[in-house]
């Protein structure tokens, strides 16, 4: 079976992050017809899978199964070189109970100062899986590469973009302009290839 998505197929956003759900809605350019798992009132799985792209399809088949609806989800995060590659999958999590994300930030800079490292590469990974209710799923990954920042600079952005310098450039994703770090991030990235693969 060719696995393809037509336009103006119904797609529910297996996401109840406000931030993830816009940037996803602008990538897919008004193609589908788009609506939250939040709206529908879904349960949000727990991430169990050690992996992003294990998560991508377990959100994603788990929202696909709950609606009836072809599903995408994303899961995502930044890994950081000198770390070996935390917070990744728990990025979210280092962020606590209250998701506060000055939080998380400030254990990445004590982190890496325990660690008395100055290598401050990173990099944010977004896994997108597609699935269909009962039927099979297509998974991808991107990624972009940068360098950590401190003090945390710039309010425009969502989770660890302050901390953020995406390679070849100098602001951090959360002082650059949204529509210039749509067109350069992970989740960007992923979704090239998920056109690619599906559209
Ligand atoms: P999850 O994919 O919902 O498990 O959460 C991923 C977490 O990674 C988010 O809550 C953010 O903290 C972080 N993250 C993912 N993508 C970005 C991004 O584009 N900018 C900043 N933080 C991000």
């Amino acid at each position: 079976m060719a696995l393809k998505l037509e336009p103006g197929t119904r797609l529910v956003l297996a996401t109840h992050n406000p931030g993830k759900a816009r940037e996803l809605a602008e990538i897919l350019d008004n193609r589908f017809e788009v609506v939250t798992a939040g709206a529908l009132g879904l349960a949000e799985p727990d991430e169990t899978e050690s992996t992003f792209v294990g998560n991508a399809l377990l959100k994603a088949r788990t929202a696909a199964e709950a609606s009836g609806l072809v599903a995408l989800a994303d899961d995502s995060g930044i890994s950081v070189r000198a770390l070996d590659g935390q917070p990744g999958i728990y990025s979210a999590r280092w962020a606590g109970p209250g998701k506060d994300f000055t939080v998380a930030m400030r254990k990445v800079e004590e982190r890496l100062e325990e660690a008395q490292t100055d290598d401050l590469f990173a990099w944010f990974t977004c896994a997108l899986a597609v699935a269909w209710p009962g039927g099979p799923a297509v998974v991808v990954e991107g990624r972009v590469d940068g360098t950590l920042t401190f003090p945390a600079r710039g309010d425009r952005g969502f989770g660890y973009d302050p901390i953020f310098v995406p390679e070849g450039h100098t602001e951090t994703f959360g002082e650059m302009d949204p529509a210039a770090k749509d067109r350069m991030s992970h989740r960007f990235r992923a979704f090239e290839k998920l056109k690619a693969a599906l559209l």
